[in-house]
């Protein structure tokens, strides 16, 4: 961001405004910890501010604070469309396009509300007014912290604030291991502890609440876990009948794809989820090193994120998916093997 466009920014706060606050669909630690950071932020400005989620969020989320005032769009479409046509500002948190969102990415291109992104996605769209896209950070929370930073308001961190995007620098560094986390990631999660971040407390929360199903799940996984090690890739698949099997809830998958990357030698790892009743098969990626999965999600799997993890979907049957995958990786060789 430019001098001259915080300075703008911060003229547009220095009065209580109607302001909607966005993440993306299927929101996770870094979307509700950055959302929930911001609203409770602009609170203190006595801005009227909501947190507007596409779709609902894992319980592991659900003690977030502030998380009880969040509206879901999916299920309170009228009453959220009626908020967003009337807001000023609209903030869109830890995604970079429009269908991001999928039917509420509409009521936001046709509100007239001036709109601020604040991401770390490859490749943003244009549509924000201010956009503040570093795709080098470790997560949107660490660019919330640098945003109130910019703002000359880093004594205005509560203790809920810094809970909040304590989480979600956590949950987007797979605890601080990421290569994305540098010397500044941890300097700003020392001052998050500062301002009253419990670190040991938020990890049992996020990471500590398993299920004996879950775990059971995991296990299924793992069983399932295929390796290709002429290609250094690894993935896993879940059916719609395994997860039944194990009373499958919401986020119960989060993490799963990491196993394959831990194997050696492995350097890119996917888990294929079936989902009957969207009928698509949910696809998460990762890599270490030069491989892009987010190049990768986007030309093969309408879908996109970051260089070393993103996610994208297929229309096929979970059998073809896979198919498809395996026939697409050869002509990947060199780089997976270099
Ligand atoms: P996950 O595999 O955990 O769902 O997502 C990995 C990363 O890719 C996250 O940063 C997420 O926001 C991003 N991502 C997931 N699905 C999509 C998608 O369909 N499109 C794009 N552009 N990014 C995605
Ligand atoms: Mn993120």
């Amino acid at each position: 961001m430019t001098v001259s466009e915080i300075t703008q920014i911060q003229t547009l706060l220095s009065t209580p405004k109607r302001i909607v606050i966005v993440p993306h669909k299927n929101p996770d630690g870094d979307a509700m910890g950055s959302t929930l950071a911001l609203y409770h932020y602009l609170k203190q400005y006595n801005h009227l501010a909501v947190v507007i989620a596409p779709n609902d969020y894992p319980d592991f989320l659900k003690w977030l604070p502030g998380d009880d005032t969040v509206l879901k769009y999916d299920s309170n479409t009228a009453h959220c469309n009626t908020i967003i046509a009337d807001a000023e500002l609209i903030f869109t948190l830890d995604f970079n396009a429009l269908h991001r969102v999928e039917n509420m990415g509409e009521e936001l291109a046709n509100s007239k509300a001036i709109k601020l992104m604040i991401d770390h996605h490859q490749q943003p769209e244009p549509y924000a007014l201010y956009t503040y896209s570093d795709v080098t950070m470790s997560s949107t929370c660490e660019m919330v912290y640098r945003f109130i930073e910019m703002l000359g308001d880093t004594n205005k961190i509560t203790q809920a604030m810094a809970t909040c995007l304590y989480t979600g620098i956590m949950t987007d560094t797979g605890s601080f291991r990421f290569a994305a986390t540098t010397s500044e990631t941890h300097y700003i999660i020392g001052k998050l502890i500062e301002h009253g971040a419990n670190n040991a407390e938020i990890h049992n929360k996020i990471y500590d609440t398993n299920s004996y199903e879950r775990l059971q799940l995991l296990g299924c996984a793992l069983n399932n876990l295929k390796v290709i090690p002429e290609l250094n890739t690894a993935y896993i698949t879940l059916s719609q009948d395994e997860l039944n099997q194990f009373n499958f809830k919401k986020g119960d998958t989060e993490g799963f794809v990491n196993y394959g990357l831990s194997l050696n030698n492995i350097k890119f790892a996917a888990i294929f989820i079936e989902h009957k009743q969207e009928n698509i098969i949910k696809i998460s990626l990762r890599s270490k090193g030069d491989f892009s999965v987010n190049e990768f999600s986007r030309r093969y799997f309408e879908g996109g994120g970051h260089t070393n993890a993103a996610g994208g979907k297929s229309d096929l049957s979970l059998n073809d998916t896979v198919e498809k995958f395996i026939s697409i990786l050869p002509s990947h060789k060199n780089e997976l093997t270099s």
